[in-house]
């Protein structure tokens, strides 16, 4: 049985960022569906119910056919999820990585500012629901990626350490149809020291 993780702050931890309203029902209606609709979905195969997400996602097509677009989309929404509030923190100005983290990325795309610059623009673009991520792939290179729905990077075998929700659910509250808005105030609450931690798990370093 998959769990639906606490979050790792107080559900007011990144006011006035993301407000305690939408926290509650993002996490507690939202994540906490897609976690029941996968347990639901793994009822009929419980030899799968003892795999982790991340061993279903990466290795999707081996889920039978009609259980498979279910897993990709509440077990990717699990996954998504439980890393979206793994890398926030309250808000901090002047918000910006450091160590490690700072330099791939300043390596990767010239600056943290057009790093910035990138993902925001791409966060922007996703059209209808989905998410934009920062990944490490195959050979532990960073790129940014857009997901549409819950697919996660995963299912592609790449290793997600950064991702923004931008689902009408994780904004619409306070921000309505200001995106951009959302986007902006968001990078205030980017825990950098945990994104740092998963990049270094993830790279091997
Ligand atoms: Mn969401």
């Amino acid at each position: 049985m998959h769990k639906l993780p606490d979050l790792p702050y107080d559900y007011s931890a990144l006011e006035p960022v993301i407000d305690t309203e939408t926290m509650h029902l993002h996490h507690d209606k939202h994540h906490a569906g897609y976690v029941e609709k996968l347990n639901k979905a793994l009822e009929s195969k419980p030899e799968l119910l003892e795999k982790t997400i991340e061993d279903l996602l990466a290795n999707i097509d081996e889920v039978p056919e009609d259980i498979r677009q279910s897993v990709i989309n509440n077990g990717g929404g699990h996954a998504n999820h439980s890393l979206f509030w793994e890398i926030m923190r309250s808000p901090q100005e002047d918000n910006k990585p450091e160590g490690e983290i700072a330099e791939v990325i300043n390596s990767e795309f010239g600056d943290f500012e057009k790093f910035k610059q990138q993902f925001s623009e791409k966060a922007l673009g996703v059209f209808g629901s989905g998410w934009i991520f920062l990944i490490l792939d195959n050979n532990k290179k960073l790129k940014l990626k857009r997901h549409s729905f819950q697919n996660s990077p995963l299912m592609q075998k790449n290793t997600p350490i950064l991702g923004l929700d931008v689902w009408e659910h994780a904004y619409y509250l306070k921000y309505q149809n200001k995106r951009a808005e959302y986007i902006e105030n968001w990078w205030k609450v980017v825990n950098w020291t945990k994104v740092e931690e998963l990049y270094k798990k993830a790279s091997g370093a």
